[in-house]
Parts: C-alpha cells; sequence; structure tokens
C-alpha cells in the first residue's frame, strides 16, 4: 500500500525536486521523505501568505533550514500521508477547502481539515510558536 501512495502522489514528489533543483537546494532523505532546504528556499517559504517554516510536496518537504525540518517534521509527514491518500488530487482539495472557509469567513489556514489533522500531531508548546504564522 505504501508503494501506491509514493506513485499516486508521485506528479507532486517530482515537481518538488524540479522546483528544488531550480532553487539549488539541498536533499537528504529521512524516513522515505525527501527534505529539501537551502536560502532560495527560505527565501520563498518566508514569502507564502502563513510564511511557512515548511511546506509539503508530495512526499518531499521544503524546509526553511535544517531546524525548522526537524521541529516541523511530525506536522509535515502528516501531511505526506494526505498527499499519500489523496494523490494529486491533494493540492485542489486543500485549496478547494481554504477557499470555502475563506468564504465563510473562517481561518482559511487554521480551520482546513487537513491542517486540524496534522496540527493535532504536534506538541502543544509548538502549536502556540507564534513563528507558524506571523
Ligand atoms: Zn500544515
Amino acid at each position: 500500500m505504501r508503494i501506491l501512495g509514493y506513485i499516486w502522489a508521485g506528479p507532486n514528489t517530482i515537481l518538488a525536486v524540479l522546483v528544488g533543483l531550480l532553487l539549488l537546494s539541498r536533499f537528504r532523505l529521512v524516513d522515505g521523505v525527501i527534505e529539501i532546504h537551502g536560502p532560495a528556499v527560505a527565501w520563498a517559504l518566508k514569502r507564502t501568505p502563513v510564511s511557512a517554516l515548511a511546506m509539503t510536496l508530495g512526499h518531499a518537504i521544503f524546509g526553511q533550514d535544517v531546524a525548522a525540518l526537524d521541529l516541523t517534521r511530525k506536522h509535515e509527514h502528516v501531511h505526506v500521508g494526505q498527499y499519500a491518500r489523496w494523490g494529486v488530487l491533494f493540492v485542489p482539495a486543500y485549496l478547494g477547502w481554504s477557499a470555502w472557509l475563506y468564504m465563510k469567513g473562517r481561518d482559511a489556514y487554521r480551520d482546513n481539515p487537513f491542517e486540524i489533522e496534522a496540527y493535532a500531531v504536534d506538541d502543544p508548546s509548538i502549536r502556540q510558536l507564534s513563528v507558524w504564522r506571523e
């Protein structure tokens, strides 16, 4: 079943590797997931709508640096599992939820069911860190 998850999320993972190569990033493999970091990745992540420490794309995680990858690994691995289940439909499903929540006046990030599932595994101390959002 795990192989099917890799295949199903494969296009997202390949896209992540290509972006990582374009950004001249460093790569490493941790627990079956590609971790990608470097100055350009950090620059880009700081400019996402929620100023992310890390972001998952398929079986790959972009992190601002190694410390950010270590801090967010449990949370991001929940997203890896979501990609394995949803595959190429994950991004449209995630953005669809966010758009629907935004139109309802809710928090498009924190109220997103994919994030609620991922934040549930984080330690409470990490959940409260202001660096998660600016
Ligand atoms: Zn998340």
